[in-house]
């Protein structure tokens, strides 16, 4: 029947992605986020709209869906991105050789991949190694890592959602077996209050393993940071990939006026200790020049480090093993705590599927029979987050 209140926590993409599916299928939904909204690590990342050619060979359902919600954002969303596509290029003759294996797994998970000549290549892409020996291009893009979920929160606030950023969960109600509400700080003034929910949802990405500890719940995540470098000019137009299995790297993103190499993955167990390395920086910049040999001269911007909120646990390895897929964890099922889900994994670009899993999840616990509908809806301008009354 709907008309219950579901409290969101986390105010990254999936967050704001939850409120918005809460407030269209009819559900009243509060979300708190403990610093800026965006400020984890949606707000950090390089910001590449996958077409999940990245993931076409080893991880084949998260690549799938990655293409699905490109054709789905580019009508709900189209402002944040930038439909630029991506070229993976081989700068040896192995990966040269990996190519045949890559198009025929990118065609099979839906992803239009081919060929083109190495010259036109080098002719889209002026500042490419001009040694490379083969290129496929895919439909890759950019998004706006800082825009695309503000469509979201500003079209659920329209909606009546209530979106409340500086407030921290330092405490989860627990009544008669289930979650039955959260004690938050509010970090601007230091006032401690109640919140109270039918319903709670766990959309805290690396942090969900804190929350989750807040009701004694013990939850398979493991946090993988990654740094990223960013120099000052704009070299490529398209994303530029290397032709191989995902490793560290191997992916430069055209992003503003700026092109960001990214990245490499190691494991934490504190999400907010993630300084970016000295190694790593040196070893990314030397991998962006196996691209792109002006990479260096082009003046350093910036890097940092964000942390992947990967699903499951990484037994002591950097987590590479680790699907990128994103799981909707049902605590009352699987812990005997109800009234709590968490939802872990997944990429910025599939933001929309995981919201839609995370509440037909809720639906089918609440016993609601309530469609979907994000697909479909265009989102308001990110700035009417801010403006909410233009008309
Ligand atoms: C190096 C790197 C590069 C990446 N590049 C890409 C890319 O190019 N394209 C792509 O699609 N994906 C990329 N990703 C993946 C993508 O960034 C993440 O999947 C996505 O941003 C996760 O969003 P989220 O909303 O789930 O988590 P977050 O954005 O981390 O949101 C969780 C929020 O919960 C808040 N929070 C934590 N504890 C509490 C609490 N107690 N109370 C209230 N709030 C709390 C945090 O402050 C945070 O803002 C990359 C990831 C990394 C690490």
């Amino acid at each position: 029947m709907a008309g219950e209140h579901v409290l969101v926590i986390g105010g990254g993409g999936t967050g704001a992605a939850i409120i918005h599916d809460l407030t269209r299928r009819g559900y009243r939904a509060t979300l708190v986020e403990r610093g800026e909204l965006t400020a984890g690590t949606t707000g950090r990342h390089h910001g590449q709209l996958h077409s999940g050619a990245r993931y076409a060979v080893g991880d084949r359902d998260i690549a799938r869906e990655c293409m699905e919600e490109v054709h789905i954002l580019r009508k709900i969303a189209p402002q944040s991105l930038e439909m630029n596509y991506g070229l993976f290029v081989a700068t040896n003759e192995e990966e040269a050789a990996y190519g045949d294996h890559f198009i025929a797994a990118c065609n099979e998970a839906t992803i239009p991949a081919r060929d083109i000549p190495v010259e036109k290549a080098l002719e889209m892409e002026p500042f490419l190694n001009p040694d490379i020996t083969r290129a496929v291009q895919v439909p890759d893009g950019t998004l706006d890592a800082w825009r695309l979920p503000l469509h979201f929160f500003a079209t659920a606030q329209a909606a009546g959602a209530t979106v409340r950023n500086f407030t921290e969960v330092i405490g989860l109600h627990r009544a008669q077996g289930r979650v039955t509400g959260a004690r938050v700080l509010e970090h601007a003034t230091q006032r401690e209050y109640d919140i109270e929910a039918d319903f709670v949802i766990n959309a805290t990405g690396a942090w969900a393993g804190q929350v989750c500890a807040l009701a004694d719940i013990d939850v398979p995540i493991t946090p993988a940071p990654g740094t990223m470098v960013a120099v000052k000019k704009r070299l490529n137009n398209m994303v530029l990939s290397r032709l191989h299995p995902a490793g560290d790297g191997d992916i430069i993103v055209p992003q503003r006026k700026l092109s960001i190499i990214g990245s490499t993955q190691w494991q934490t167990d504190d999400p907010d200790s993630i300084l970016a390395r000295h190694e790593d920086i040196e070893f990314l910049i030397r991998k962006a020049n196996e691209m792109m040999p002006s990479f260096a001269d082009a003046g350093f911007h910036a890097a940092w480090s964000a942390v992947r909120p990967l699903a499951g646990r990484a037994e002591g390895s950097d987590g590479r093993g680790l699907s990128r897929d994103f799981t909707c964890i049902d605590h009352g099922a699987e812990d005997g705590v109800a009234g709590l889900l968490s939802v872990t994994g997944g990429k910025a670009t599939v933001l929309r599927a995981m919201a839609e899993k995370t509440v037909d999840t809720l639906c089918g616990i609440l016993g609601d029979d309530i469609p979907c509908t994000t697909a479909d809806a265009e989102l308001l301008p990110h700035r009417a987050f801010f403006n909410p009354s233009p008309a």
